[in-house]
């Protein structure tokens, strides 16, 4: 008997080499006039933002850009993008780059319309649909681009917290692994296991779907396919492609499961350690994973043999040679970060096993 779900990804989404070029003209449905959101750097360096213009200018659209959105982003970027957004009159709104500038475009479509401002993004009732949304991907990780999620850090409770709306899916996605090819190592396997841990928090979930789980299982698939060349740092078109694939795949497994406690306890080492998102992740999956057995024997057994390895001590040892060492952490440090995910963490709730504040402090306490 089929477990009853619901599946609901209603991005169209275009995949592959050249993607823009040959199915850019989709963006005519959204509108003639765009915000462009991007980071500083690498929507130019990717070449996205060139092959963007290229479609959009051929199109006769105008757009404006706002290019100041950092990793980690905070609601005063939203805030200063949603008054351009305003005053420009835009019909639609693009995120070109990593989750950051993705994340920032959902925020700024779903506010621009309604009368709330940003810091209000998650008390706010907002009547009005949002912006219609396109992203353009240059990491592989965040999966952004086929989900309704958005992640920002509130400097006044020191945490990050994330929204998600339905009606904050793209409409559209290009999704061309051509645009990570200028990653640097550490992003890429940052982000990489940022994607891993998506599609393994979708798998080892009390939302999981029977849809979920076989892309949660094809995203760990193309992750296991790629780790040597991942860890020997060769990124041949086929590894970008597959790193890419993999990352889109955990972002339709996550639209529909959201992610667990293991993202949870990432935030803290991101917000007060500057350990990037997917890196925090990695750092504590082996941990996490010890813990979840206890309760989901066979799910974590079969995520281990799709990865291609026998124990969780393989996967830590995997994992080792990996990621840099993160240093030392105090005691206090640890049992403060655990407090803190203990105290505000939703996710506790759809994560499979029931983790008390000392469970929690366990995986840190064995992961750092
Ligand atoms: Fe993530």
């Amino acid at each position: 008997m089929v477990k009853k779900f619901t599946y609901y990804m209603p991005t169209s989404v275009f995949f592959g080499e050249e993607v823009l070029e040959r199915y850019g003209d989709a963006i005519k449905q959204l509108g003639q006039r765009a915000l462009v959101v991007t980071g500083r750097t690498s929507a130019v360096t990717s070449g996205a933002m060139n092959d963007f213009e290229t479609v959009a200018k051929k199109l006769g659209l105008t757009w404006v850009v706002y290019n100041k959105v950092s990793a980690n982003p905070t609601l005063d970027t939203v805030a200063e993008a949603v008054d351009i957004a305003r005053k420009e009159k835009v019909d639609f709104v693009v995120g070109i780059g990593g989750g950051s500038p993705l994340d920032t475009a959902k925020a700024i479509a779903l506010l621009t319309p309604n009368k709330a401002e940003a810091h209000e993004l998650y008390l706010a009732d907002l009547p009005e649909a949002p912006l219609p949304i396109a992203t353009i991907p240059t990491t592989s990780g965040t999966g952004s681009e086929v989900t309704q999620y958005a992640v920002f850090t509130l400097p006044e409770k020191k945490i990050k917290k994330g929204f998600g709306d339905k009606r904050c899916f793209p409409q559209i996605s290009w999704v061309d692994p051509r645009y990570t090819y200028t990653l640097p190592y550490d992003i890429t396997v940052d982000t990489a296991l940022d994607a891993l841990t998506h599609s393994i928090e979708g798998y080892l979930n009390k939302n999981s779907t029977p849809v979920s789980d076989e892309l949660a299982l094809a995203g760990i698939f193309y992750f296991a396919k790629q780790k040597d060349n991942l860890l020997a740092g060769n990124f041949e078109p086929e590894t970008r492609s597959e790193l890419m694939y993999a990352s889109t795949l955990g972002g339709m497994v996550i639209a529909q499961t959201r992610t667990t406690v293991l993202h949870s306890l990432g935030y803290p080492l991101t917000y007060s350690h500057d350990i990037p998102h997917g890196r925090a992740n990695g750092l504590l999956l082996a941990a996490y994973l010890e813990f979840i057995k206890e309760e989901e024997p066979l799910r974590v057994n079969k995520i281990l043999n799709t990865i291609g390895m026998n124990s969780l001590d393989e996967l830590k040892l995997f994992i080792n040679k990996l990621l840099p060492s993160t240093g030392e952490f105090s005691k206090e440090e640890l049992e403060r970060m655990a407090a803190l995910t203990f105290s505000t963490a939703g996710s506790l709730a759809w994560t499979p096993r029931q983790a008390s504040q000392s469970d929690l402090l366990e995986i840190y306490r064995k992961s750092l």
